[in-house]
């Protein structure tokens, strides 16, 4: 066959739709090429560095061989569904309807498009804590929408939990107000939410009757026995208006499986899956088939994790304390974030992505530059991302090259 001639014509640029072009490429996406291209150990984007469990691998392997390999019920595996509904049955009291309350998709991050796609109108509004996982804000753009946005802050003065100003919260809810989006356990702050702080956002939700979106893929990863993973469903009247979104993949080390789920009252659930069933239509069936073994037999292997986790987030917080950054200690996830000032003052870097792209590139240790998770970027201009999802061994390598800044 002969090869097409080619056309001379003006070169075609990047493609992008209008509403899409503000985001560039993600921060996770250009971090990590950095980090491979520089041979440096990755605490920027958050994945494990080693496996998920045996036993849910092989019930995946085990519903291939069966032939598990056609298209899923597009809500969810009834299996999964059912097993999703369970566990939250089992941690929140909450009853959840597998066949009409549970939406299964592919990883939190599709959970969250349907949920924008599907309840949200062009023009609506939605409430951002900033700073805010990154997808949030595209997948509001894409809705056609406009985010509005409201601090999480440290304490004035030293380290701390970040939290909110109350009476922020309630100016920014207008008559266009549609959803407050609350992420808790929060990515990147590693803030728990306290059932206060719920309760705050839970009586604006009543009062404006605005719809509550909650994020809660860290609700296992959680180290403090004083601060326990409050679902915003749980407080009165609020399982009616809430739609909570969840996934497999930090639960246990899975994160290229992407298999996440929705729970929602009926009405709420409509809007979910009428987007969803455009999105993806329905989600791999054997990673379902091992999804559902995981959620019914894993609490070991979560507890483990846990416990893994909460020593790695000790180690780092005081290896990076010792070295000279001001920690705020995570009560939950897997990210610590750290004030990098009093180094960066010492080295002349102006702010997170000069302090972070150095580290990355001259020691050896890449970290996630936080400003791009704000509206207000300056907010995060002090601090800097790292990821404790890692082997210790992993981690140790990185202070061992760590010290290089104080040297
Ligand atoms: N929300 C938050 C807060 C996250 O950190 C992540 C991690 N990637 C996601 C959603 C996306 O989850 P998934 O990988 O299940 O799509
Ligand atoms: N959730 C992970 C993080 O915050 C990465 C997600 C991604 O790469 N899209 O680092």
């Amino acid at each position: 066959m002969q090869a097409a001639p080619s056309i001379p014509g003006p070169a075609i640029e990047a493609v992008i739709a209008d509403r899409l072009r503000p985001f560039g490429t993600t921060i996770f996406a250009e971090m990590t090429k950095l980090a491979v291209k520089h041979n440096a150990v990755n605490l920027a984007q958050g994945f494990p560095d080693f496996d998920g469990p045996d036993f849910i691998k092989e019930a995946a392997h085990a519903a291939m061989r069966a032939g598990q390999n056609q298209y899923a019920r597009t809500t969810g595996l009834p299996v999964l569904s059912s097993a999703i509904a369970e566990q939250w049955r089992a941690r929140t009291g909450l009853s959840a309807d597998p066949d009409a309350e549970v939406t299964v998709t592919s990883g939190c991050t599709e959970a969250l498009a349907a949920t924008f796609l599907g309840i949200i109108n062009p023009g609506d509004e939605v409430i951002l804590f900033e700073p805010f996982y990154d997808s949030y804000r595209a997948c509001i753009a894409m809705a056609g929408a406009t985010p509005k946005f409201v601090a999480l802050r440290p304490p004035p003065t030293g380290t701390g939990e970040f939290t909110f100003d109350q009476e922020e919260l309630a100016r920014a809810v207008g008559p266009r107000t549609r959803a407050i989006l609350v992420n808790t356990p929060h990515n990147p702050t590693g803030k728990v939410y306290t059932r206060a702080e719920l309760q705050v956002v839970a009586d604006l939700c009543l009062r404006h009757n605005l719809i509550a979106i909650t994020d809660e893929v860290y609700e296992h990863l959680v180290y403090e026995p004083a601060l326990p993973h409050v679902s915003l469903a749980t407080l009165a009247g609020m399982a009616e208006r809430t739609i909570t979104l969840s996934s497999l993949g930090k639960t246990f080390s899975l994160t290229g499986w992407k298999i996440g789920w929705a729970i929602a009252r009926p009405g709420l659930t409509a809007g979910v899956r009428a987007a969803h069933q455009f999105l993806t239509f329905a989600t791999a069936t054997p990673l379902q088939a091992g999804a559902a073994e995981a959620l019914k037999h894993g609490s070991a292997a979560i507890a483990e994790l846990a416990a893994m986790f909460r020593g790695n987030r000790d180690y780092l917080c005081s290896a990076l304390r010792e070295l000279g950054f001001a920690v705020h200690i995570p009560a939950g996830t897997y990210f610590i974030m750290a004030d990098h000032s009093a180094i960066s003052r010492r080295l002349g870097m102006r702010d997170d992505r000069e302090f972070c792209v150095h580290l990355t590139e001259k020691v050896g240790v890449a970290a996630i530059p936080p400003s791009v998770f704000y509206d207000r970027a300056e907010l995060g201009r002090s601090l800097a991302r790292f990821a404790f999802c890692k082997k210790r061994a992993t981690l140790e390598a990185a202070v061992q090259r760590l010290r290089k800044l104080s040297a």
